[in-house]
């Protein structure tokens, strides 16, 4: 576990390691898994290994039995623990959408990981450990905030743990501390860059961005990396970290600066597949798929096979930046994230992929769902960046996402700053028409 030059190869030769190196590691890692796992005293690990052979490496991947979030819901609050509840050091908590919270569970070896996965991240968006790196996720049982926090700390940088909200004092702190480092959610990113420039905030230094905890565009990255980049006069990188807290929150995968476009997964500790959402066969790599991943080394809540709901493909070319982690693409949103309109299915990523790469367009937009009708129809609400025409450029998109969708949508685009602006959690872009934000 190398601590590295400048923080650029946080975890050092754990990194670029030659692929069949890693993956007899990743082959022996998965057998003491198994064989572990087979050992608990609980009635989640018996059932879920009935049946299950002897696992050698990887070659017995594919017997091994799925894991669905419901099992999580079904087993609350620690029925898939794999420790003594006095080893666990930390739990975290996702937010119910049906009901019950799912807790997540964490032995000090798990914190551990934990900060060193997202210490790599960091320095996969360009962080060292002689940076200030402000962390905006919220803190509390959400992951983001204390996974980026021990993450930047273990990096060595100096952290500021601003939390979600409060724009004003995160601007003051970013300027006066001088952060390099912006770790939050991507429209939080775009917030802070519209205030910064509103109030003329100078003396920033923010040179890269770990932006996630929601799907995000190409499109946006571009609005980002330019917002940014005028703000602290100097490049900017605005890279993607992806994870999800049954897995260990965010760190599982993450964008290098140098390789755009694709995320790094921290194969050593969370093994991908992609799978065939409907069948679960195992797909290879260019084919768009659900992402599956086995925690090779959590010890007090690992899981095997777990179905992330998360749509992406492996992408099988070397990155210029000497990681050898496989890549995934950026995601492309979940399974249930799908919305059918006109009985056309509509991924929100792609209605932002088409809206925001419009120059003339602002980052913020919402997509409101009318199901009056028997086929439910699409309005997306979108700003003018500046002066321009907005039914010129309502019509110039209803072209484009009429193109790219397949599907006939309603476009309305207000003035500069008429959508309502979010300041704390995961940006809120899909709304039923009875609850919908009016531009203007
Ligand atoms: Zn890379």
């Amino acid at each position: 576990m190398g601590r590295t030059i400048r923080g650029v190869i946080f975890s050092g030769a754990l990194e670029t390691m030659a692929p069949d190196d890693r993956a007899a590691l990743q082959g022996a890692r998965l057998a003491d898994l198994v064989e572990r796992l087979r050992k608990v005293d609980s009635p989640y690990w018996r059932v879920k290994l009935d049946g299950v052979g002897p696992v050698r490496g990887l070659e017995d991947l594919a017997a091994l039995p799925f894991t669905v979030k419901s099992e999580l819901r079904d087993t609350y609050p620690l029925g898939m623990l794999a420790v003594a509840p006095a080893d666990c050091v930390r739990v975290h908590a996702s937010s119910g959408t049906r009901g019950r919270p799912t807790i997540v569970a964490y032995t000090r070896g798990d914190v551990e990981v934990f900060a060193e996965v997202n210490a790599r991240a960091i320095a996969c968006a360009g962080g060292t450990p002689d940076d200030v790196v402000q962390v905006a996720y919220g803190y509390g049982l959400f992951t983001g905030g204390l996974g980026l926090h021990y993450g930047a700390e273990r990096l060595g940088a100096t952290t500021v743990p601003a939390s979600g909200g409060n724009t004003a004092l995160q601007l003051q702190l970013l300027a006066d501390l001088g952060a390099a480092g912006l770790c939050c959610t991507p429209s939080f990113a775009l917030l802070l860059a519209e205030r910064a420039a509103a109030r003329g905030v100078s003396g920033l230094r923010v040179r890269y961005g770990v932006f996630g905890a929601e799907p995000w565009s190409p499109a946006l990255r571009t609005k980002l990396e330019t917002a940014w980049s005028a703000l602290a006069g100097g490049t900017f990188d605005a890279c993607d970290i992806y994870g999800l807290s049954e897995v260990i929150g965010p760190g599982v995968a993450m964008e290098c600066r140098e390789g755009k476009g694709a995320l790094h997964v921290f194969s050593d500790h969370f093994l991908p597949e992609i799978v065939d959402p409907s069948t679960g066969a195992p797909l290879g790599p260019g084919e768009q798929g659900e992402l599956v991943l086995t925690t090779l080394t959590k010890q007090a809540q690992p899981v095997v096979r777990y179905r992330t709901g998360d749509l992406t493909s492996l992408v099988d070319e070397p990155c210029p930046c000497g990681r050898t982690f496989p890549r995934i693409a950026r995601l492309t949103g979940r399974v249930d994230d799908m919305l059918v309109i006109r009985g056309v299915n509509v991924y929100p990523s792609e209605v932002e992929a088409v809206v925001l790469a419009d120059p003339d367009v602002a980052g913020q937009y919402a997509l409101v769902v009318d199901r009056s009708a028997t086929l439910a129809t699409l309005e997306v609400r979108c700003e003018l960046a500046g002066d321009g025409d907005a039914d010129r450029v309502a019509d110039r998109l209803a072209a484009r996402l009429a193109e790219r969708l397949r599907v006939r949508v309603a476009v309305a685009v207000g003035p500069p700053g008429s959508l309502p602006r979010q300041e704390t959690g995961k940006a809120k872009r899909v709304f039923d028409a009875a609850d919908a934000p009016a531009t203007g």
